[in-house]
Formats: C-alpha cells, sequence, structure tokens
C-alpha cells in the first residue's frame, strides 16, 4: 500500500517542478494518506501513487516527462470522482485530497494548494460515499489517565480495567460516548459496528476483537489526557465524563476534525450524549448475527429490519435501525413506544396522512451537518425548506389524538427559517452556488439594482438590432453575442459599403464582418460587469443564508428527532396492522406467547405453523425433534418476539405477555460458521462460557445443540452440565434445541426443566414436518428421509434404508425376543435405533430404568463410523477399523426396549 509521498519523488526531491515538489511536501504531512492532487479538472496522483491509484481504480496511467525527467500520473476526473473515491475507500485507503485553495488567476506562479478534506471509511460525508438511512461510525476505544494503575493488570481480555468507547457519526454529528470493562467494550462495539477504529497507545488487541473494520493509527499524542480533554471542552463540558471517556472523545473528535480539513470544531456535533449500555437490551455481537437483526448470513431471505422497515423517510430508517439495535429495558419507555404505536394502529387514516407527508422528508441530520459544514448548496435548502413545509401536514394530522399530542407537539416546524429560505431562494436553483440564479428578486435591494442595470443593458443591446436597421438600412443586419469576442453587429460582405463611419471592426468572417459601436462596447462592459457583480453578490447572500440556517443547528436536529419518532413508529404500527401483530403486555412473570410466528420466516413460508409458548420465569425447556422440523426457527421467534416488544414494536403473535428482558444470548446456527473441527468447538465453548458467567434470572438463553462440536461422549455431558447450571445457578429462561435425546430425562430431575419436542409424520418412507411444537420429548430424527428430502440420489436411500433395516435385523437376531416390537414400527431409522433402540446386555433388568449408557456407546459409534474418512484410510487401516467397531457394537450390545412410535409421542 503506497501512502504519503513516493519514495521516488522523494529521493528526486531537488530536481522536481515546483508542483510536484508541492504534491511531495503535501504527501509528507499526510503520510498515511494517498493523496490526490487537484490539477483544472482531475484529482491527479504521481509516480508510485499513481501506479496504486490507476490499479484500484482502473484508469490508465499516463507517461510524463518535463525538464526533470519522466514521472508517471494517474487523474480521477472531478466530476466523477465519488465512484473513484469509494473503490479507493472500499481497498481500505484513507484519501486526502488537496484542492486549490487560492484562485488560479489570481496567483502568482504555482497556485497554493491545501488539504481540504481526509476520506476514510469510517469518516466519509459525501452523500455518495454514504448509505441511505443509515449510520456510519468511527469509534475509538482508549483507555484514561490512571486506569492502566487500577488494576495492574493489562492482559487485554479479562482484566477489569476501564476503556473509554466513543463513537461519532461525521455525516450527522451524532456522537456518544461510554465506559466499561473490556468485555463490555468489546460487546459494545459490535452493537456500534464501526467503518474504522482508533485505538489508544495502551490498548491491546483482544479488546477491540470483536469488530471487524479498518483500524486507524493515531498519533499517541492526541491521545494525552490534557489534549484529549481540550478537544473534548469544545463540545461538551469534559467534567460530566470518566477519565477514559474523555480521552477516547477528545481523540475521537480530533481525529474527525483532522478528516474535515483541521478547521476547528465541527458545528453541527451538537451533543457528546453519555451513556450505559446496560441501559438497552443487551445484544452481543452472536445475538446480534444469530437472530440476523441486521445481516443474513445464509446469504438467502432477509434479515429482521428489512422484514419491518415501513419508515419512508431516511430518518426514520436511521431511528428503526437504531431502535432495534438497542432495544429498551425500561418497561415505562417500553410501553410508552407502545402506546404511540397502538395509536397508529387505531387510527388508519392518521397513519396514512402522516406516512404520505413523510415521504416529503429529507435528511434533515445529514443535511444539516452539510450546512454546518459549509457544503450545502441552494437544493439543499430548498430540500429544508420542502420538509418543513411538510411538517404542518404531520402536526394537522396527528392534531386530537391524545396518545400521540407529546410527539406532535415536538414538531416545531421552524416557520420562521422556513419562510427565511423561501423569500431568499428560488424553488428550482441550480447545483452550482457560483454562477447565480440562486436568490430570489426582491430579496436584496442591492442585488436588484444591479440586476437591473444588467437587465436594461440586454434590453437596450435587444432593442439594438432594430434600430440599426433602420440607421443603416441593412436589413439583413443582425446583433449577437459570443463567449470570446462579447457583443457585435454582424453585416454581411454584399452590404459592407453600408457599413456607418461608427462601426469598428472585430472579427472577420468568410460571408461576414462583425463590429461594434462605442455604445455597444460601453454597455457590454456594464451588461457583464452587472452580472458578475451580481454573481458574486449571489453567492455572498447565499453563504450568510447558510450560516443562518446553520445558527439554527439545534433546532434543526430536535425536529429531525422528532421526525425520526414518528416515521418509525408510524412504520411499527403499519406493521402490526399489515401482519397482524398484537401488542404484548409487558411486565409479565415469563414468556407467554399463543400462536407466535417468526416475523421474516412467515413472510416467505408457504404456510407458516404458528406456535405457542410457555415459560414461566426461569424455565429451561429441552426441545428436541429431527432436523429440519423447526427447532431453530421456533427458538429465534421467542427470542425476536422480546427484541420485537421492548424495541417499542407489537409482535407476531396472538396474544403475548412477556418479561422485560435484560440480555438475550444466542447460540444458535454455529454450525453454519466456516470453521473447522476444535476452533469451532473452541468458539462455541468459549461463548457458552459467556452465557454461564452472565445469564441472569432476567436473561433469555438460546442455546442450540451446544456440544455437537466434539465427541458425543464429552459433548452430551456439557450439554448436560450446562442445562444443570441454567437451571439451578443462573435462573435464565432458557431455550435448549439438542440432538442429544438423553437430556429429555432432566425433566423428570429438575423442577423447571420442561420438555418440548417437534414432530413429524411419516407414511410409506415420505416425511412430513408439521413445524408444530408439542409437549414431551421427540422419539424420532428420521436421518434417512431427511436425507431424501435433501435429494440424495435414490440408491443411495436405498441403501442406507437397507443399512437400518439391517441394523435393526442384527438387533432382532442378537436379541431375539424383543424383535417383534422392532417390527412393528415398521419405519425405524437409524437414529430411532441409534437412540432408543437398546438395552444393556449385562443387565437387562434395568434395561428400562437406565438407557442413556447404551445410548451414548451406539450414538459414539455411529459418530464414529460418520466421521471416518474413507479417502484418507488404507485399506489395513479399514479392516482395522471396522474390527474395532464390531467390537464396540458387541460391547454396546443389541436389545431392544419399547418400539419407537411414529414420531407422535405426546
Ligand atoms: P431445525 O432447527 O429443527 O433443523 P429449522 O428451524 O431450521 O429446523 O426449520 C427448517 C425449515 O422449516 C426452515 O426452512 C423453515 O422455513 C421451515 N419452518 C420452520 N418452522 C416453521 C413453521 N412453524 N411453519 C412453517 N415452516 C417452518
Amino acid at each position: 500500500m503506497v501512502t504519503g509521498a513516493p519514495a521516488t519523488m522523494r529521493q528526486r526531491r531537488e530536481e522536481l517542478t515546483p508542483m510536484l515538489a508541492q504534491y511531495v511536501d503535501v504527501a509528507e504531512a499526510y503520510d498515511d494518506c494517498v493523496v490526490l492532487f487537484r490539477v483544472g479538472d482531475f484529482y491527479k496522483a504521481f509516480c508510485e501513487a499513481a501506479d496504486e491509484v490507476a490499479r484500484i481504480c482502473e484508469l490508465t496511467r499516463i507517461e510524463r516527462e518535463d525538464s526533470t525527467g519522466t514521472y508517471t500520473a494517474c487523474g480521477v476526473p472531478v466530476d466523477n470522482a465519488p465512484k473513484y473515491l469509494s473503490r479507493l475507500l472500499d481497498a481500505d485507503y484513507r484519501v486526502a485530497v488537496a484542492d486549490q485553495v487560492e484562485d488560479p488567476e489570481e496567483a502568482s506562479g504555482l497556485v497554493d494548494r491545501a488539504v481540504t478534506q481526509v476520506l476514510t471509511p469510517g469518516t466519509v460525508v459525501e452523500e455518495e460515499l454514504l448509505t441511505e438511512g443509515s449510520n456510519t461510525y468511527v469509534a475509538c476505544v482508549a483507555r484514561g489517565e490512571g486506569d492502566e494503575s487500577d488494576d495492574g493488570a493489562s492482559d487485554g481480555t479479562g482484566d477489569d480495567s476501564t476503556y473509554g468507547l466513543a463513537y461519532v457519526d461525521v455525516s450527522t454529528g451524532e456522537c456518544a460516548v461510554t465506559a466499561g470493562d473490556a468485555a463490555a467494550v468489546d460487546e459494545e462495539l459490535a452493537r456500534v459496528a464501526p467503518a474504522e477504529l482508533l485505538t489508544g497507545p495502551d490498548v491491546s488487541s483482544e479488546v477491540v476483537d470483536g469488530v471487524d473494520c479498518m483500524t486507524t493509527a493515531r498519533d499517541p499524542d492526541s491521545f494525552a489526557p490534557d489534549a484529549a480533554r481540550d478537544r473534548l471542552a469544545a463540545y461538551a463540558d469534559p467534567n460530566r465524563f470518566d477519565p477514559s471517556e474523555r480521552v477516547a472523545a477528545g481523540a475521537l473528535l480530533a481525529y474527525a476534525e483532522y478528516t474535515q480539513g483541521d478547521d476547528g470544531p465541527l458545528g453541527y456535533v451538537q451533543r457528546v450524549r453519555r451513556y450505559d449500555p446496560r441501559r438497552s437490551l443487551r445484544l452481543d455481537a452472536t445475538a446480534l448475527r444469530g437472530l440476523e437483526l441486521f445481516e443474513n448470513h445464509v446469504g438467502s431471505g432477509r434479515t429482521l429490519f428489512e422484514t419491518i422497515d415501513e419508515t419512508r423517510s431516511a430518518l426514520g430508517r436511521r431511528r428503526l435501525r437504531a431502535w432495534l439495535r438497542r432495544p429498551l429495558v425500561e418497561q415505562e419507555r417500553i410501553e410508552a413506544r407502545h402506546d404511540a404505536v397502538a395509536a397508529f394502529t387505531e387510527r388508519t387514516l392518521v397513519r396514512e396522512d402522516v406516512r404520505a407527508a413523510l415521504s416529503a422528508a429529507y435528511d434533515l441530520e445529514r443535511l444539516a451537518g452539510r450546512v454546518s459544514r459549509g457544503r450545502a448548496n441552494a437544493r439543499d435548502l430548498r430540500s429544508l425548506h420542502d420538509t418543513l413545509a411538510a411538517v404542518p401536514e404531520i402536526r394537522e394530522a396527528l392534531d386530537g389524538v391524545d396518545a400521540l399530542a407529546g410527539l406532535r407537539d415536538d414538531l416545531d416546524p421552524l416557520a420562521d427559517l422556513r419562510e427565511t429560505i423561501d423569500a431568499a431562494v428560488v424553488e428550482d436553483p441550480p447545483q452550482e452556488i457560483t454562477e447565480g440564479g440562486v436568490i430570489r428578486a426582491g430579496y436584496d435591494a442591492d442585488l436588484d439594482d444591479v440586476r437591473e442595470t444588467a437587465r436594461e443593458g440586454r434590453e437596450w443591446v435587444a432593442n439594438l438590432e432594430a434600430g440599426e436597421r433602420e440607421r443603416t438600412g441593412i436589413d439583413n443586419l443582425e446583433v449577437g453575442y459570443n463567449q470570446v469576442h462579447g457583443y457585435y453587429i454582424e453585416v454581411t460582405n454584399g452590404q459592407l459599403d453600408k457599413v456607418p463611419d461608427d462601426y469598428t471592426r472585430r472579427q472577420t468572417l468568410k460571408n461576414s464582418e462583425r463590429f461594434y459601436t462605442p455604445e455597444l462596447k460601453r454597455r457590454e462592459d456594464e451588461i457583464l460587469g452587472a452580472e458578475e457583480r451580481a454573481d458574486a453578490m449571489e453567492y455572498e447572500l447565499f453563504v450568510d443564508l447558510r450560516e443562518t440556517v446553520a445558527a439554527d443547528s439545534d433546532r434543526i436536529a430536535a425536529l429531525a428527532d422528532a421526525i425520526a419518532r414518528v416515521d418509525a413508529l408510524a412504520a411499527l404500527a403499519t406493521v402490526a396492522v399489515d401482519r397482524d401483530y398484537v401488542r404484548p403486555e409487558m411486565g409479565a412473570d415469563g414468556l407467554h406467547l399463543t400462536r407466535s410466528r417468526h416475523p421474516v420466516v412467515e413472510e416467505t413460508a408457504a404456510e407458516f405453523v404458528p406456535n405457542d409458548a410457555a415459560l414461566p420465569r426461569g424455565t429451561v425447556a429441552v426441545v428436541t425433534g429431527p432436523n429440519m422440523s423447526g427447532k431453530s426457527t421456533y427458538m429465534r421467534q421467542v427470542a425476536l418476539a422480546v427484541v420485537l416488544a421492548q424495541a417499542g414494536s407489537f409482535v407476531p403473535a396472538d396474544s403475548a405477555r412477556l418479561p422485560v428482558v435484560d440480555r438475550v444470548f444466542t447460540r444458535v446456527g454455529a454450525s453454519d460458521d466456516i470453521a473447522g473441527g476444535e476452533s469451532t468447538f473452541m468458539r462455541e465453548m468459549r461463548e457458552l462460557t459467556d452465557v454461564l458467567h452472565d445469564a441472569t434470572p432476567d436473561s433469555l438463553v438460546l442455546l442450540d445443540e451446544v456440544g455437537r462440536g466434539t465427541a458425543t461422549t464429552d459433548g452430551r455431558a456439557i450439554a448436560r452440565a450446562a442445562v444443570e447450571f441454567l437451571h439451578d445457578e443462573a435462573g435464565a429462561t432458557t431455550l435448549f434445541a439438542t440432538h442429544y435425546h438423553g437430556l429429555t430425562d432432566l425433566a423428570d430431575e429438575y423442577d423447571r426443566v420442561v420438555n418440548r419436542h417437534f414432530a413429524a409424520t411419516e407414511r410409506d418412507g415420505e416425511v412430513t414436518f408439521l413445524h408444530r411444537i408439542r409437549g414431551g420429548p421427540a422419539s424420532s430424527s428420521y436421518g434417512v428421509e431427511v436425507a431424501q428430502l435433501a435429494g440424495i440420489p435414490e440408491s443411495v436411500v436405498a441403501r442406507a434404508h437397507d443399512l437400518v433395516d439391517a441394523d435393526r435385523d442384527a438387533v432382532a437376531v442378537t436379541d431375539g425376543d424383543d424383535g417383534g416390537n422392532a417390527d412393528s414400527t415398521p419405519q425405524r431409522t437409524l437414529d430411532e435405533v441409534a437412540t432408543n433402540g437398546h438395552t444393556d446386555p449385562d443387565d437387562r433388568a434395568v434395561a428400562n430404568a437406565d438407557t442413556r449408557e447404551v445410548d451414548d456407546a451406539v450414538t459414539a459409534l455411529l459418530a464414529d463410523l460418520r466421521n471416518l474418512s474413507l479417502a484418507e484410510t488404507t485399506p489395513l487401516e479399514a479392516l482395522n477399523v471396522l474390527h474395532d467397531l464390531q467390537q464396540r457394537a458387541e460391547e454396546a450390545g443389541s436389545g431392544t426396549d419399547t418400539a419407537g412410535d411414529a414420531g407422535e409421542r405426546p
């Protein structure tokens, strides 16, 4: 990666032309960036930097030659810059853009250039480089003065010293700060999901393990407590913050300023919010991923956010995202949102009017950011005006609805601001603000005078043609204008003898001559002078207006906030009405859902089967059932009901009574991760550790097939111990899906452990999943039939059936008297035989009391058989393995106790 000044240029420094020397100077000052230099209509890079830009942007390099030799250059067209800049950012480059900071016409010699902007993945503000309705954050993790010595230990995670975490969205000015130990910061970072991360000099990499984004090294000086405190003081009272928070926020804001050209504090960062992550429902990275709130790891399908995003504006979209990311934990606040959603659901007309009006709302947060940065153009201000104009409509729609009165009052239409903008800016202004056509007539008397002068002059010119034709008798005489020569009177060659004495020749064409008169020249100067002056005046008036608007940032921010809330609430109501969601009753003792659905799956499934959930506080439900029967869908839908409810939404069910949950833990779909063998298991165990450490009686825990990453005996033991711990120690409400059918007998031993299972029916070897949850444990896994459904070739399926039969026959032979039972169940399957079909040969008397050991041995045997890699096994080894398997099979015994039913055991 080439950043800073290219080496070849540095070496030849003395010989470089003045402009290239200027490039080297700038590039050395921005040595972590690739520097682009404004030259004419291009942003250029040179030498090695040019090679790099050309490669990434797929542009051609140009060989240049001057007095000092040859060098390469590569130019990005200014008009198309965003497209190329985004490629550089995607390739994890920081880009410093150096613009001409003096008028080339006024410069004597080399035009002065300076970096006006540093673009980085986390700090971009260009509309073209941002995703609509989302946030782009840059975050910073740092330690405060003295934090380190708190405990003397700084060995990364596991230590309990305090870290500050700050993040800012440079496009909107949202800025927030918190502090916590290494684990808390890591978890919070996953929620913030920054695009770029700065870390303080004494922050070990483990602390920021969980985020996957570009990391930026900053000069350690910017993390110095005093420097950081001073920086923060420009935005907020530093005394409100802890030392670590001050350092994180101060260093972050210094960086944000640096990326915006280093001209002082960012005026649109109105507030540095200090928050406590525990005041929201905690969802760590694993939970966010497992529940597919914002990303969909299967690749197909949609996320929860996409499914419920019925917002009408970018403001609302960003807000709904934030609500889902940080559901509430205060019952009162949750219910206040439900009240508002309910009010919207009950009033179709209000909802529709509000949403129609919201469609006119521009992204006021980013717009206000551009205004404050001095980058807003006249169209932006018109957009602000149009948004303000929609506010009275929204207010009117909300009128008379008591539950929404507070919202309505928060919608300040900023009428004065709207009128000011409207009085100043024409309705459809041009993109450029330096070329006139922006300011309305009647707004400024001086501008009107100058424009009048220009207009009079043009009128005089317009009348000139007729007058001169009459005076000279040249009836095809024409008056015209061109950029180079200005106004002229054109006479064709045949009429030249009639040209009067006061005509001066200006230009000779093939068939005609062009002239001017002293008066025309005078008028021309007057018109052009007036127009130029008018443009300059318009620009100044516009900049003044923009500053007036910028001074109102806090009111605009408050309005943006209110619009965002209205939009998010109306969206939730729309979802509730369109999809039959119900208002949850909050504060219940346990989770009670009737006919609940999975909000995402129900949108795509041909026919979604609703299921109940009755989980009194602290219940551990062991969920069994074949693959594909709906276990993980069910677990997720229970968790999603909790997340939705606490975010303020209604939930997909016929009725819902829910507790306020402090944290949702999910370990679902671990098998989807593309990590091999031991590391998958390690990871699973690490995740389990978190759950066991941190789950409280107010937590909801979802565990899917814990222990499947290791040998069966160990896995089952771990799973069992985990259930016992969750039940006895953590007391968390838990859904525990497992393949270890042995675990279902925990229900006999523990009060709050219950069995649930998903059933399937089977006929003529065809299995149908009912997706219906029932009480009690499952009995079959229908392994072969699932294989068939998955499209395993018929011959293999048939062979597998044979093997199952053979296995059963073997069972019947070794344990003749019980064989009849097995035969009475014609569709027994491999897994069923494995898990239910055997008794202990050494002690028939206790066969029914404890068949688990046998189950385990057989399950282990089958697992080993499955895991055997034939590709890596020599024939001799295979024989050994076979021998070993045979021995183990004999040891495990081969009785059948009870026949499995067809999977419909209650
Ligand atoms: P498991 O976790 O038991 O292997 P899944 O929850 O992954 O099963 O579900 C398997 C398939 O069944 C999914 O593709 C899902 O779309 C479908 N499914 C699950 N639950 C239901 C339901 N209640 N109604 C309809 N289809 C469902």
